[in-house]
C-alpha cells in the first residue's frame, strides 16, 4: 500500500469513528434534552422536584435496552421448547418446598382475595426463579430510554411517569429500583402502572416492598390476579384425552363448551377418568401437534394471559401450580421430531398452501387461524391427523405436492 493510499484509509477510519462518536454524542445531548423537558411534564403531573433530581441522576441513554428492545427472534420456540424450559425439575421441587414453607403466610392471601397458594408460587417461580433473579437494570434509566426512543414512546412515558410516583411516594430508594430492561420490577416484576393500581402492604410497615418483602409480594399477586377476575373456586384447566377420530378443528382454544358437552363428544381426563360433573365452560387447546397433549381450559386461564398474553405461559404457570401440589405430570412426552420453525419456513408453509388452492392468507410467516385452518383442509386432502399444526414435516410434505385434491405423495408413486 502506497503511504497515500495509507493516509487515504486513516483519514477516512478517523472519519468514521468520529462521525460515529459525533451521533453518539449527539442522541446523548437529545435525550438529556428530552429529560429536561419530561422533568417540566412530571412536575405538572405532581411529582415533586426533589424526587426528579435524585430519580435522573446520572441517567443516560441505555444503548442495551434499545437492543433488547429491537432484538426480533426468527425462531419462536415451541410448546415443548418453552415447556421444558419453564417447568424444569428444579422449579417443581423448589415451588414444592416453598409452598409448604410459606403456607401460613400463602393461606392469608388466599383468604382475602380467593387466589390458591399454588398459584401465586407458581406466578413467583416463572417471573424470577421464586425472586432470584428480579433483574439489575435501573428502572428509572430503562423507562426514560424506551420513553425517548419514538418507537413506544406513548407507553413507557406514562410508566415513567408511574415509577416516578412510586418513587415519590417512598416505597423505594431509587438506587434499589432495578428491574428487568422493559421496566418489570420485584419478585413478582409488575410494571409501575400495576404497581400503583395493584401492590399491596401486606406486611403492614407503611411500604410496598416488591423486591424484599414476600408478604408485599404475595398480597400484590393476590390482588392483582382478584382484579383480573380471578375465579375462586375453579382450576385453570385439565389435560384431557381425545377420542380417536376427534376432530381436531374443534381445538381453537375459542369455542366455549359446557364440560358435559365436551363429555358427550368423548373426552375424558388424560388418566382415562370421565370429566367432573360441573356446570362449567371450557375451551379446548392442542398447543403441539395430534400426538401432544391436550387441554381443557377454564375462565382462570384467561386471567393468566392477562398477567401474560401467552397460551404457552398460561399452560407453564397452570402446570406448574398443579405440579406444586403433587399433580401428575403431562401424560405425553416431547416427540424427537419437535423443531421450531423459522418465520421464513412459516412464510413457506403460507405460500405453499396458497400455491396449491388453500386460503392461508397473507404470507406474514405467523400461524393465525387462517392458515391453520387451511392446513387442516390440506392434510384431509391427504388423509392426515388434521391438527392444522405447522411443522417441519408438514412443511416438507408441502414441498413434495404438486396441486390441490393430488393424492399423496407414497400413493402416487404406487
Ligand atoms: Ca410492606
Amino acid at each position: 500500500m502506497t503511504r497515500g493510499l495509507q493516509f487515504l484509509k486513516w483519514c477516512s477510519l478517523w472519519l468514521i469513528s468520529t462521525l460515529s462518536l459525533n451521533a453518539q454524542a449527539s442522541n446523548d445531548a437529545d435525550f438529556q434534552a428530552w429529560i429536561q423537558q419530561f422533568k417540566q411534564q412530571a412536575v405538572e403531573q405532581g411529582i415533586s422536584q426533589n424526587t426528579l433530581d435524585s430519580a435522573f441522576k446520572n441517567v443516560t441513554l441505555n444503548q442495551k435496552v434499545l437492543e433488547l428492545d429491537r432484538r426480533q427472534p426468527e425462531f419462536t420456540r415451541t410448546f415443548w421448547q418453552y415447556f421444558d424450559a419453564t417447568v424444569t425439575q428444579w422449579r417443581i421441587v423448589k415451588g414444592k418446598h416453598l409452598y409448604q414453607k410459606h403456607r401460613a403466610l400463602l393461606d392469608k392471601v388466599t383468604r382475602k382475595y380467593g387466589v390458591p397458594g399454588r398459584y401465586l408460587v407458581a406466578f413467583w417461580g416463572m417471573e424470577t426463579n421464586f425472586g432470584g433473579y428480579t433483574g439489575n437494570i435501573p428502572i428509572i434509566e430503562s423507562l426514560a430510554t424506551l420513553a425517548f426512543d419514538p418507537r413506544r414512546s406513548e407507553f413507557f412515558s406514562k410508566e415513567l411517569i408511574e415509577a416516578l410516583k412510586i418513587l415519590d411516594q417512598g416505597h423505594v430508594k431509587v438506587g434499589q429500583m432495578k428491574g428487568s430492561w422493559a421496566g418489570a420490577m420485584g419478585q413478582c416484576q409488575f410494571m409501575p402502572s400495576n404497581y400503583n393500581r395493584y401492590a399491596v402492604d401486606g406486611d403492614g410497615d407503611g411500604k410496598k416492598d416488591l423486591w424484599n418483602s414476600l408478604e408485599d409480594v404475595f398480597f400484590s399477586a393476590g390482588h392483582f390476579l382478584a382484579e383480573l377476575g380471578w375465579q375462586k373456586l375453579e382450576n385453570w384447566g385439565r389435560e384431557v384425552a381425545l377420542p380417536n377420530g376427534f376432530d381436531y378443528a374443534l381445538a381453537d382454544n375459542r369455542t366455549a363448551r359446557p364440560l358435559s358437552e365436551w363429555a358427550k363428544m368423548g373426552l375424558k381426563l388424560a388418566d382415562g377418568r370421565p370429566l367432573p360433573i360441573e356446570d362449567m365452560q371450557a375451551r379446548l387447546l392442542l398447543p403441539s401437534d395430534y400426538r401432544g397433549p391436550a387441554f381443557l381450559v377454564f375462565d382462570n386461564f384467561r386471567v393468566i394471559k392477562r398477567w401474560n398474553n401467552s397460551n404457552n405461559y398460561a399452560l407453564a404457570v397452570g402446570h406448574l401450580a398443579d405440579r406444586i401440589i403433587g399433580r401428575s405430570e403431562l401424560s405425553k412426552e416431547r416427540p424427537d421430531d419437535d423443531e421450531a420453525l423459522s418465520k421464513t419456513q412459516m412464510k413457506t408453509i403460507q405460500e405453499r398452501l396458497n400455491a396449491l388452492g388453500y386460503d392461508a392468507g397473507p404470507v406474514d410467516g405467523i400461524a393465525g387461524s387462517r392458515t391453520r385452518s387451511a392446513l387442516r383442509e390440506f392434510q384431509v386432502d391427504q388423509k392426515l391427523p388434521a391438527d392444522g399444526y405447522p411443522s417441519m414435516h408438514m412443511l416438507n410434505t408441502l414441498l413434495k405436492v404438486e396441486k390441490k385434491n393430488a393424492s399423496p405423495p407414497a400413493m402416487a408413486e404406487g
